[in-house]
This record gives structure tokens, sequence and C-alpha cells, in this order.
């Protein structure tokens, strides 16, 4: 007898078993379009070269210790790191109602914006787009909310946004619910609304006054211009929202397993920051204490450094262009076979992912026959493909599809 015997078996979480699969695979010419990672033209994951001038730089500095950070990390880090999102210039920090605080990379500014929400507001429904990143809904229900619900977000038919829909969910809302928003590079459809269409969305989020939650996981990696990338956040802060929205520093930073990450607040009054910032300390000292520091320090070093500054921005172009260069050469080699179907929705999308539009059972097939790992939604990462396995990819969706 054990105080465990009825534990169930939880599912496997499909990306890491995927990888998992694909490693243990000994078929040479495998791809792994699964993991949301970069890798180079070669297929190898990149450590920034800005990420090592730093690492070394601050190897060296004795100053530094490895004592406790203070519960909301290090200063320097999260106001460089809000200021990256809104700009400098923004009326909420010339106001001094917005802040930032770190967190253990983009999930954990979630976790924790998520549950200061469920706590402190007493918010129980959010809304996500349908798709979405698939931990958003364990995340916010560990946070303390009781409900996730859809909202309508792409179009099987025309493999685009579906805006009419995303509207007339929003409108149904219940007032004072939480709307996950992809600031840019929506995962997994690479789709994001345009100008207009975000326009339209804010207006409804005012109307039937929703709390905006944006989650940023892919400034500047997705266009290579960090201020693109940021425009719709600091769109909702001209407009006068308060929003949460949570930083990651994975992608742009290439530091996944660092964990670096802000959740960036953004309130309509100065006087409430001393409060809200006591209480979301209390949910992170009652969390994890505090976080770690070696991430954080190297993002700080960067973002403060005007040389290491450029160098990152190159960084970040570097990886941007990469893939949209490989977008061009999908897209271009399926036409090239004569695959069947539109491929344009190919170089259409944005950022890391792309939804190609193979369904469930071609996606297994193209795992199976193939070797070409990728998710059951169809969702492959561009990051995957290279200049020597994009020809091979694109024969194994031809053959898939005809
Ligand atoms: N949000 C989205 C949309 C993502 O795609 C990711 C990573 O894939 C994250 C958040 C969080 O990533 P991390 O916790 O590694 O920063």
């Amino acid at each position: 007898m054990s105080w465990f015997c009825d534990v169930e078996l939880g599912p496997p979480i499909e990306v890491f078993a995927l990888t998992k699969q694909c490693t243990e695979d000994t078929f040479e010419q495998k791809v792994n379009l699964g993991v949301g990672a970069y890798r180079t033209n070669e297929g190898k994951p990149w450590v920034l070269p800005v990420v090592r001038a730093a690492e070394k730089a601050l190897a060296n500095d004795e100053t530094l210790n490895k004592e406790y950070l203070p519960v909301l990390g290090i200063d320097a880090f999260s106001s460089a790191a809000t200021r990256m999102l809104l700009g400098e210039e923004s009326p909420a920090l010339v106001e001094n109602r917005a802040f930032g605080v770190q967190t253990l990379s983009g999930t954990g500014a979630l976790r924790v914006g998520a549950e200061f929400l469920a706590r402190n507001l007493g918010k129980t429904v959010f809304y996500y787009s349908s798709p979405t990143w698939e931990n958003h809904k364990l995340v916010f229900k560990n946070g303390g909310f009781l409900e996730g619900r859809e909202y309508r977000y792409w179009s099987e038919k025309t493999r685009g946004l579906d805006i009419d829909g995303f509207l007339e969910d929003l409108r149904n809302a219940p007032e004072g619910a939480v709307i996950i928003l992809h600031a840019c590079a929506h995962n997994p459809t690479g789709c994001d609304p345009t100008e207009e269409q975000w326009r339209q969305i804010a207006e409804v989020v005012k109307e039937r006054k929703l709390f905006p939650f944006f989650d940023s996981a892919y400034q500047g990696f997705a266009s290579g211009d960090l201020i693109k990338d940021a425009a719709t956040v600091r769109y909702f802060v001209q407009q006068g929202f308060e929003l949460f929205c949570a930083q990651s520093f994975a992608k742009n930073f290439g530091l996944y397993n660092e964990r670096v990450g802000n959740l960036t607040v953004v309130l309509n009054n100065a006087e409430l920051v001393a409060p809200v910032k006591s209480q979301i300390t209390l949910v992170i000292r009652g969390m994890y204490s505090n976080p770690p520091s070696h991430g954080a320090r190297i993002v700080s070093y960067v973002l403060s450094n005007p040389d290491l500054y450029n160098q990152w921005r190159d960084n970040i172009r570097t990886m941007s262009s990469r893939i949209i260069e490989m977008r061009k050469k999908l897209r271009e080699a399926l036409e090239v076979l004569g695959t069947p179907g539109d491929w344009t929705h190919i170089t259409n999308q944005i950022g890391m992912f792309s939804y190609t539009g193979l369904n469930e059972i071609q996606s297994l097939h193209m795992v199976k026959k193939h070797h070409v790992y990728m998710l059951r939604s169809g969702r492959i990462s561009m990051c995957g493909l290279t200049p020597s396995n994009v020809d091979y990819v694109a024969k194994a969706i031809y053959e898939t599809l005809t």
C-alpha cells in the first residue's frame, strides 16, 4: 500500500516526446521540426556571440557573487526589459506607472501574472486563441484560474486569421475576463492580425472591459526589428489600457535553459505601483522565493552596453533572416514539385513556426514514413529547416499529399 497508488499516469508533453523520439531515430536524413529552438544553417544550436562575450566579461567580474537576489530580481534587468518592450518614451514609463519583475522566463511571467490576477483581483476566466501555445491552459489553471475558454483565431479554410470569429468571441466574453494575446509571431500559426485588425481588437477589449495579458516570446526574433515586434503592446499602452505582458528572452537571446523573463505591468496610476508590486512580491516569495542571476545578468549587461546592444541586434537579424530565407526556400521547393494546394501562407506567416495545413494523419505520416518530426497539428518549426534538408522535407510533404 502506498500513498501514491491512485496517481494516474499523466499524458506525455508532445513536443518533448517528439524530440526524444527523434534523438533515438538512427535514420540519417531525419529532421526535427518539432522543437522551438533556433538552429544554424548546419542544423546546430547557436550560443549568440554576444552572449559568449557577456559571459566572459561577467566571469571576470570579481565584484559579482552568489548571494540571493531580491524577490523581484535584478532591478537593472527588469527595467531594461520593460523599456525594451514599451519604448523609452512610453507614456506609462514617463508617468512612472509601469514596472517590470524578473521571472523564470516567459512561462514564469505568465504564471506569476496569472496567480496575481486570480489571487488579488479574483479573476476566474481566461481566454486563449484557438489554437494557442499548448502551455497557456496549464499555466493559467495552475495559477488559480477556474475556466479557460477559446476565442476563434485560425481559419482552416483561408489558412489565415478568422478575425470575425475572433471579434465575436471577444464580444461575448464576460466583463473582466483575461484575454491572452500573442504580441507577435503567433505560436503555433505564425499568423498575426494586421494593424487595422489590432485596432478592432483593442476596441472590443475596451468596450467589453476585458483585461489584456500579452505574451511576448519573440520580440526582435520575429521580424528582426525590436520596435516592430513590440508595436502592438505599445499601441495598447497608447490607448490607455492597463495590461500585463510576459516577456521571454529564450528565443531572442538564445537563453532557453537560463530561464530569463520579465513580467511588465502597466497601471493607469503611479500610486498603484507600490501596492501591486508588494503583492507580486508575496506571490513570488511563496512560489520560488527569488530568481537565479546568471541569464538576467547577461541580458542586463548587453542591454546596457551600446556596443554589445548593436552586436545583439545583428545576432537577432542573423536568426530572423535565416528563418525568412527558409520560408522562401520551402515554398519554392513545394511549388517547383507541383505540390497540391496553395503555399503562399508559408511566406506570409512570421516567426519561428509555420502551420503547414497538414492534418493529423498527414503529420503522423511525415514522422513515420519520412522521419520528419512535426506536431500532429501540422505545426513545424522553421528553425529545423536548413539548405541541406529543405528539399528533402518538401519532397516528403509532396509524397504525403499525392
Ligand atoms: N509563450 C509562447 C507563445 C511561446 O511560444 C513560448 C515558448 O515557446 C513561451 C511563452 C515561453 O517560453 P519560455 O518559458 O521558454 O520563455
